[in-house]
């Protein structure tokens, strides 16, 4: 049976750069706080725990003063700037350059349409670390849809700017956009409603996922693993099971089950932006090792 690991699963620069940052300061340093899960894969957060690093949330930090707290990859909203800035709270900036961007890119946007009288929508899971950053951007005024129910919120007779979450699936931002067409249509707007859509779906994730089916189709059996917290873990699983129905999700090795390799010849394992390297290299040594 030959097993083989994706060449291009695992961190991506966002995530790489935020694990260095903190592995830097802990080399020097015997503790660092980090506002959430540094990555969403609790493995690693174990790994970075055993160095230093401590995990705390927001009811946490509000009640720090005085010390160094690292900001993940996800970002953060202004507020958390505010809070730290009065609080002498040095901030160690993580967040990715490309979140960076999104969030400059809305706050534009927001500025933009108070003079149409418009909305800013933001496709994404409402409550996750990277969409409440950028929710801040609007002062909390942009309209989070996930579900079609969510679309009810969207006056679809006033101007639209939609955005979405950087690590959601193409094809499911494409279903959203052709969704708010129609609505418009069917609220009577077609013609004078500016609907304005920015792609900003993160190209580390979206270009993996048509590599991913193609990974999938060529093996037997296809081992996704990755944390349950994380959200592009979680599509690109589902594109995997799509293309191949052998497909099994793990976050570790004592989930695997031995008789999903009966007559097998080809395992292939695969994971997620922020799956580490040396976890998807000890599930392939554990499926060689059957
Ligand atoms: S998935 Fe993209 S946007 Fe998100 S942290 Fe990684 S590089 Fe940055």
């Amino acid at each position: 049976m030959q097993v083989v690991i994706d060449k291009k699963s695992g961190f991506c620069f966002g995530v790489v750069y935020a694990i260095q940052m903190a592995e830097d300061i802990l080399a020097v340093e015997d503790s660092l706080y980090c506002l959430g899960d540094i990555v969403h894969n609790d493995k690693e957060v174990d790994r970075l725990n055993e160095m230093g690093l401590q995990i705390i949330d927001h009811k946490k930090f509000k009640t720090l003063k005085d010390c160094k707290v690292l900001i993940r990859a996800h970002g953060e909203p202004p507020a958390t700037y505010q809070l730290a800035l009065k609080n002498n709270i040095q901030l160690l900036d993580a967040s990715c350059p490309v979140v960076l961007k999104l969030q400059h890119q809305i706050k534009e946007g927001h500025e933009d349409i108070q003079n149409i009288d418009g909305q800013i929508v933001i496709y994404g899971k409402d409550g996750h670390a990277e969409v409440t950053g950028l929710v801040g951007q609007t002062r909390g005024e942009a309209i989070i849809v996930y579900s079609d129910e969510d679309l009810n919120k969207i006056n679809f007779k006033r101007p639209i700017y939609l955005y979405s979450q950087t690590t959601k699936s193409p094809q499911a931002f494409a279903d959203i956009v052709a969704k708010i067409k129609l609505r418009i249509v069917d609220a009577g707007g077609k013609e004078e409603i500016k609907f304005i859509v920015h792609d900003t779906l993160c190209s580390q994730v979206s270009r993996k996922e048509p590599h991913l089916k193609t990974f999938s189709k060529e093996n037997d059996v296809v081992i996704f693993v990755s944390g349950t917290k994380s959200s592009n873990g979680k599509m690109l699983y589902s594109t995997c099971k799509k293309e191949n129905p052998n497909t099994y999700f793990i976050s570790d090795t004592d989930e695997i089950k031995k008789d999903w390799f009966n007559n097998v010849s080809s395992v292939g394992v695969c994971g997620a932006t922020s799956t580490p390297r040396w976890l998807m290299e000890k599930v392939a040594l554990q499926i060689e090792n059957y």
